[in-house]
């Protein structure tokens, strides 16, 4: 007998992959919780239904979330600020970067981290580095309180429903620029470029209300919906377009090229970003 698992991507559209075994599952206080065996992407960690990450690709999100702003970054990178991302995958990307000297990770649930330390040791094994700090709070309320002055901050969450939603706002990329250094950065994982063709120009403009530069990169992440996933990164000082720094080695996704080759944005894309909904 084969037991599937199957995502509801967009209304109409659904993923089915094939599970072996259901290694975990729970009711968390925010969200359902599952760590599935799957024969094409390996472990898969879910969240209310959802596919967060995957043992197969998770290198390519993950790299393309924290390499692109850190290659990019000409100035002093030492502190990375992480919300969401409890799977530890972006910290990985982050601490393979050795002039960072603290890496906060700011997660509100934290029986994803507990589960991503059983579960997906590759990713979370990052946690244990000495300039790694985990701090189970809400992003949201940390980067509006927040004291220290960040050089890049990754934001890293589930798609904007719950306690996901007001890291997509306006208040919350305001608060991310009062966060960070006078060249901080910030970037986002916002959605497909495709199925979510009205909320990604919106964020988009949301980001660009805050930071004076802001841009909208693409990569095709195969567990998530839609083709081109869409990352928003909002400036203060450099292009996010150009890579200047070297990346560091055995990378599986990033390079240079693939750095500036994500910044080409089709018509359409470039067409919705010019018109966000008013
Ligand atoms: N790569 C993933 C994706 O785009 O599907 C995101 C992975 S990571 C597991 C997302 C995390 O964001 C979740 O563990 C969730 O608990 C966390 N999260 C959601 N809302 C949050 C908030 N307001 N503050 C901090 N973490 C939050």
């Amino acid at each position: 007998m084969s037991v599937w698992f199957t995502e509801d991507q967009v209304p109409g559209l659904r993923l089915s992959c094939r599970v072996s075994r259901v290694l975990h599952q729970e009711k968390t206080p925010f969200q359902h919780l599952a760590i599935l065996e799957t024969e094409v992407f390996g472990r898969v960690l879910t969240l209310d239904g959802i596919i967060q990450t995957t043992e197969h690709d998770e290198f390519i999100y993950h790299e393309l979330i924290a390499h692109v702003a850190m290659c990019a970054h000409r100035g002093t990178l030492r502190r990375v600020l992480i919300i969401g991302g409890g799977d530890g995958g972006t910290m990985r990307q982050v601490l393979r970067h050795r002039q960072v000297t603290a890496c906060h990770l700011v997660e509100i649930d934290e029986r994803v981290v507990a589960v991503a330390r059983e579960f997906l040791p590759a990713l979370s094994a990052a946690m244990d580095d000495p300039r790694a700090k985990v701090i189970i709070a809400d992003g949201i309320e940390y980067v509006r309180d927040v004291q220290e002055a960040y050089d890049l901050i990754i934001v890293d969450s589930t798609d904007p429903i719950g306690p996901a939603v007001g890291l997509f706002s306006a208040d919350f990329y305001a608060g991310a620029h009062r966060a960070l250094a006078v060249d901080g950065m910030c970037v986002a994982q916002t959605e497909s470029a495709f199925h979510n063709a009205r909320l990604v120009p919106a964020i988009f403009a949301r980001m660009a209300g805050n930071f004076p530069i802001a841009r909208l990169y693409l990569g095709a992440i195969p567990s998530y919906p839609g083709g081109p996933w869409s990352f928003t990164v909002g400036s203060k000082l450099y292009d996010p377009a150009e890579p200047v720094r070297p990346p560091p080695g055995d990378l599986r996704y990033y390079s240079p090229d693939v750095h500036r080759a994500a910044f080409a944005l089709p018509p359409y894309v470039v067409q919705a970003l010019a018109h966000p909904p008013s």
